[in-house]
Parts: C-alpha cells; structure tokens; sequence
C-alpha cells in the first residue's frame, strides 16, 4: 500500500502571462491593424491550452495528497527555457505530464513514427508530442543533474484533455498506450507505476519540489516582436477601471468616465500596467502619450510608484528581471 506522505500542490497553475498579454492587446490594438486575425486565432489556441491544463488539474489533484505536484513550470537550463505543464514527484519518481488539446480523433503511427490528426495533418518531428515530452524529460534530467540531483527516474505522459478525443494507433500499440491517455487515467497509471517502484530508494519529493518552485520562472514570449506590432498600432488612453471603456478624461484631480461616470484617483496605474505587460520599458514621454497626459509630474511619480528601474542614459524605465 502507498502510504500518505504529506504531499501538496506547491505551485498552481494560474492564467498564463502570455493568455494575460493577448487579452490586453485584443483591447488595446486599433481596428485597422491589418493582422487582427493572426491574433484572434493565436490567441484563441492558448486559451483552448490553458483550459485544457485546468481540465487535467482536476484529476490530478487527486495525487495531490502522496506527492508533490507543480503546475506551469519553467525552468531555465543554459539560457534556453524548457516548459513543463505539470511536474509530479513521488516518493520514487518523477513524473512529467503534458496537456494536448485534439479534439475529433488522433492516430500515431508506430511504424512511421508519424502523428496524425483527423484534419490530416501530419506531423513529425518535434511536434509530434511524444517527441516533444521525450525532450522535456532529456531536458529536466539535465536540469535536476545541475542542480545535483542524480539517477531519480523521469516517467512522461501525454495526457489527453477532452474525454471525446479517440486515440488509435497503427502498428504497435504498447509503447503509445504506456505514454498516451485521457486525463482521468493518468492517476492510475501512475500509481500503478508507484507499486511497482515500491521498493526502489526514496526520495524526499518535497525537497525536490521546492528546490524547483524556487527556480521557476514565468515563461515569456514577446508577442509586440512576433506579430510585428508598433507602438503606433496600439489605442492610447486609460481604462475605466469599472466598466473597461477606454475613454477615461482627465480632471484636475481624478479620471472620470464618460459612460458609466466613475471615477478613480489611480486609473492610470492599470493603464500603466497594461503598457508594461506587452512591453519591456517605457519613456516618460512614451507614458504621457498612452495616457494622453501633459503631467510630467504625474507620469513620472506613477512611474517611481511601480517596480522599475531608471536608465539615465537611455532615459527610460525598465522592467526588473525575472530571477
Ligand atoms: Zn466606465
């Protein structure tokens, strides 16, 4: 029997900063931006991902209680990041469990070696998932070799996040239904594998879990560069942090809605923190303008309020490092 041994959700999965940078752009961005679409469409797959992840989250908790689980992990491993959606360490393993979202039917092809969606979309190499969660295992093992851990077994998963998805394979089945599962069954599998390694050495997984909660990072792409989108392409103003209706006005002393009449001291802050998402830094001027402000006095004491850096050379605020 697996005796309970105080394992914990260390790390939860919230929404992903890239999920939180596509939101903020879908607002800020001017309709006639000619590449509204690209993003619509980007965005709606990371949304699909991420809803997928909270699907699996449900039946893995269920592990929560004998192991230790970390959900939207990112590590940096020599300057390169590897993303892992969940890490769950036992008393005698790792596991790796990556989310994919097909709906309809998918068919691995062992003899090939091919991944086929019903679409008919072909794909191999690095897309194909098994590839890519083969690749996150070489990569954690390297990682947890760094960090001086040594000969802890890496199990992977693919875990399969709409019940609805048939999975078929043509040629041998063993070695996919060893990696490839709906969701709800990665629970079993696992322990299943957990009985197995019974009498292997233990771990303490909540040292292992810790050591990796403290170097995880928030993974980052920068969406402004790949969807070649100009400071100009995006609309100026400050939200009306009641009703979302970028049309905030200035008076002396307040912002004030025209729609809903609210009024807020500190509206700019939000607008200022949008700004900071989608970007690296910021000028006072480059400020002014997004808030459609004459203050420099007011921009540039909103600006100190917030955890930035001054870069005198470039006069420019900048955004404080990720560890
Ligand atoms: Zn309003």
């Amino acid at each position: 029997m697996i005796e309970r041994n105080d394992g914990m959700i260390i790390r939860k999965r919230t929404k992903p900063l890239i999920l939180r940078k596509y939101e903020i752009l879908r607002t800020r961005l001017k309709s006639t931006f000619p590449r509204v679409q690209q993003i619509d469409r980007a965005y709606g797959k990371y949304m699909k991902g991420y809803m997928g992840e909270v699907k699996v989250d449900y039946y893995l908790q269920f592990l929560e209680q004998i192991t230790t689980i970390l959900q939207d992990v990112c590590l940096k491993l020599d300057g390169k990041s590897v993303q892992l959606d969940n890490i769950i360490i036992s008393q005698h393993a790792i596991y790796i469990v990556e989310v994919k979202n097909y709906s309809g039917t998918i068919i691995f092809d062992t003899t090939l070696n091919q991944f086929i969606r019903e679409d008919g979309k072909k794909e191999t190499g690095f897309s194909h998932p098994i590839t890519q969660v083969e690749l996150q295992q070489l990569k954690l093992q390297n990682w947890l070799h760094h960090n001086g851990f040594t000969n802890i077994p890496i199990y992977y998963f693919v875990a399969i996040s709409e019940p609805s998805t048939i999975i078929k394979v043509i040629g041998d089945t063993e070695p996919i239904a060893k990696v490839v599962a709906h969701g709800e069954r990665i629970p079993h599998i696992i322990l299943d594998i957990e009985k197995k390694l019974e009498n292997t050495n233990k771990i303490i997984h909540q040292k292992i879990g810790h050591m990796i909660l403290k170097k995880c990072i928030d993974f980052d792409r920068d969406i402004m560069k790949e969807h070649e989108i100009k400071r100009e392409d995006l609309v100026n103003g400050v939200k009306c942090t009641s009703c979302d209706m970028l049309a905030m006005q200035r008076t002396p002393r307040n912002w004030v809605c025209p729609k809903c009449e609210h009024k807020d001291r500190h509206a700019h802050h939000l607008a200022i923190k949008e700004y900071l998402l989608l970007y690296q830094w910021i000028t006072n001027q480059e400020c002014k303008n997004f808030l459609q402000v004459n203050s420099r006095h007011m921009v540039n004491k909103a600006l100190k309020n917030i955890n930035l850096t001054y870069e005198p050379a470039n006069k420019r605020w900048i955004k404080n490092k990720q560890k």
